[in-house]
């Protein structure tokens, strides 16, 4: 019948990739609405061609706390474009078009250099980050590209780091897409020493087998189960209390690291130590920051001080 649990799962992926047919085609009907969407992205990808040789990417840094002490545990890179007439842009509006016209590449090379050379620059200047650690985000299209592998060997030797300091995020796409290949490269990764967190965990598939298949250490849990930006209470609690629970108690039977994302109140933050989620990154800690404001987080860590909320 139509009801078992395996004919609603596939009726389910059928109307989503229906539903994603449906949306390319739609996109063929001009409205001007559309028209100025293609203009721009027309422009955002001829900027984006250029915007590495003139060197307008940086890197912006958002800490991660050991919620059990309240330490800083490390850094997560975003990458920002100072574009020269449109100002600072977020990574939402060019990395998707960036990975469709294959980019992301060129950019993501850049972009786990730049975080490697500041890592080993914060590890070798303040006497108590010395085990610091980055994530860096790698989208599907980098991860699966020929000698990703050897991009970030050549990225730790160029600045001297130790593999152990980079922790790779991945999304469950990178998984489903060309799971063969996917898993062959985390497996080189893994054994090369670096760590792979599995980003906005509890949003995609979630399927339970890539836990088991994959080589993966640590789950960062959507931030849409943690807080709702929409509701500006500076006394919240977690959004989705029992599913942040499940993917915890996932997570511990497994032995894997857990990091919230998108705490904004101290209530998520006890919430969720209580529940016994490891790692915590968001607004209420520290907004991503410029480099030099993320080196006045760490002296103020290492002086024994708790990290300043910056908000
Ligand atoms: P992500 O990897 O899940 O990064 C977390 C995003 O949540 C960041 O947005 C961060 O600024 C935001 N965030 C952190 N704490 C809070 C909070 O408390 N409240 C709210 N409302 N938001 C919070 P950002 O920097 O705009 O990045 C968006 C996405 O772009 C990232 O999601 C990631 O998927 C992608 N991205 C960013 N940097 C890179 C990169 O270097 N390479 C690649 N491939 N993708 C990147
Ligand atoms: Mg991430
Ligand atoms: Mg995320």
């Amino acid at each position: 019948s139509d009801d078992r649990p395996e004919d609603v799962l596939r009726n389910a992926d059928i109307a989503m990739y229906r539903a994603k047919e449906l949306g390319k085609k739609r996109y063929e009907m001009f409205t001007p609405d559309m028209l100025t969407n293609a203009v721009t992205r027309l422009e955002v990808e001829t900027d984006l061609a250029r915007a590495l040789e003139r060197e307008e990417f940086c890197l912006f840094y958002q800490p991660i706390i050991s919620l059990h002490d309240g330490s800083l545990w490390g850094f997560e890179a975003l990458v920002r474009w100072q574009h020269p007439r449109r100002g600072l842009v977020n990574p939402d509006q060019f990395i998707s078009i960036a990975e469709e016209n294959g980019a992301i590449v060129a950019i993501g090379e850049w972009i786990l250099r730049e975080a490697c050379r500041q890592l080993q620059l914060w590890r070798a200047a303040f006497a108590n980050a010395h085990d610091l650690r980055m994530n860096v985000n790698v989208s599907a299209k980098q991860l699966t590209a020929p000698g990703f592998a050897r991009t970030v060997e050549s990225a730790l030797s160029a600045c001297g780091l130790n593999p152990d300091g980079v922790n790779v995020e991945i999304t469950e796409s990178v998984l489903m897409d060309d799971a063969d290949h996917a898993q062959s490269i985390l497996a080189q990764l893994r054994q090369m020493a670096l760590h792979i967190h599995l980003d906005d965990f509890g949003t995609g598939y979630s399927s339970l087998a890539y836990l088991r298949d994959f080589p993966i250490d640590a789950l960062k849990i959507d931030r849409s189960f943690v807080s709702n930006s929409n509701v500006s209470n500076s006394n919240a609690g977690l959004t989705s209390i029992e599913i942040v629970r499940a993917i915890i108690a996932l997570a511990q039977s497994l032995s894997l690291a857990v990091t919230a994302e998108g705490i904004e109140t101290d209530e998520q933050r006890v919430q969720l130590q209580a529940l016994g989620c490891t790692h915590g990154q968001g607004y209420y800690f520290s907004r991503p920051v410029d480099a030099s404001k993320a080196s006045g987080l760490i002296a103020g860590y290492v002086n024994g001080a708790p990290v300043q909320q910056t908000r």
